[in-house]
């Protein structure tokens, strides 16, 4: 059928393209990709011999309008170098013009270094939020944490090595000393997942910046202080009064 389709690949590990990925990847009229050096090795994996666009939110619109065209006759897949296109990837405005165009649009799941990452961390995961990569600015920074600060919800941040000491300080200042997780390499040969509280992880890697790719998750704010004993009496003996008593 004529239309988008929005391919995940893997996160770092081949083996990870699902079949069906391949599949269109082999029988799509056209890929738009964000780099075609990246996707070529992938491509070679899955078979395919299908050629290659260079596709960015910020291409022209005169590109994007031209793929818009093709999706009238022909299947467009999107793909990005890793994992899931829109996620911290080009693609948003691709699927909003062919939405508003009424083209057909589907989307084949597969991994995400974010979600991939929630689930090794031993963090809640009933409710997270998504923060993509954290402005470089130190200011800027500081404000996007101080937006979040006060959300009971576990965070997921993008990360590379050598800002990721900083980051995780920056963190603990602006959300306190919480919980959290360090995912690396996920799915390579070198996946590790190191656990901590903020501050302690940011001293870990502050001499040692780490190399490879990153996720950082950090617990919700902690639970209320537990009551102090007399607090508990009090509470309890308030609850009692309100009993109905039984006369003897
Ligand atoms: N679209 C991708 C996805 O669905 O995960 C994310 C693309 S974003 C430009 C790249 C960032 O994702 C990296 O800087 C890193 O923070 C994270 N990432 C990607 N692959 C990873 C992996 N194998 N292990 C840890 N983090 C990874």
């Amino acid at each position: 059928e004529p239309g988008l389709y929005i391919v995940a690949g893997p996160i770092g590990n081949l083996a990870d393209l699902t079949p069906r990925a391949a599949e269109i990847l082999r029988l799509a009229d056209v890929i738009a990709v964000e780099d075609t050096r990246v996707s070529a090795k992938l491509l070679r994996h899955a078979g395919s011999d299908r050629p290659m666009v260079p596709y960015h939110d910020h291409s022209s619109d005169t590109l994007r309008a031209r793929l818009l065209e093709r999706m009238v006759n022909e299947s467009v897949a999107l793909l990005s170098d890793a994992g899931t296109p829109l996620i911290s990837d080009p693609g948003y405005k691709l699927v909003r013009d062919a939405r508003a165009a009424g083209r057909f649009v589907t989307s084949l799941p597969g991994p995400s270094a974010a979600i991939t990452a929630l689930t090794l961390s031993g963090l809640p995961t009933d409710r997270f939020l998504f923060m993509g990569f954290l402005p470089a600015k130190v200011k800027a920074r500081a404000d996007a944490l101080a937006e979040v600060s006060a959300l009971r919800a576990t965070l997921i941040f993008y990360e590379s090595g050598p800002r990721l000491s900083a980051s995780l300080a920056a963190m603990a200042e602006a959300l306190g000393d919480r919980d959290a997780a360090v995912s690396r390499e996920i799915s390579k040969t070198f996946e590790e997942t190191v656990t901590g509280p903020l501050s302690a992880l940011s001293t870990r890697y502050a001499d040692a910046p780490p190399k490879g790719e990153i996720v950082v998750i950090v617990g919700p704010p902690g639970e209320a202080e537990p009551a102090s004993e007399e607090d508990a009496d009090a509470a309890l003996l308030e609850a009692m009064e309100r009993l109905p008593v039984s006369k003897a």
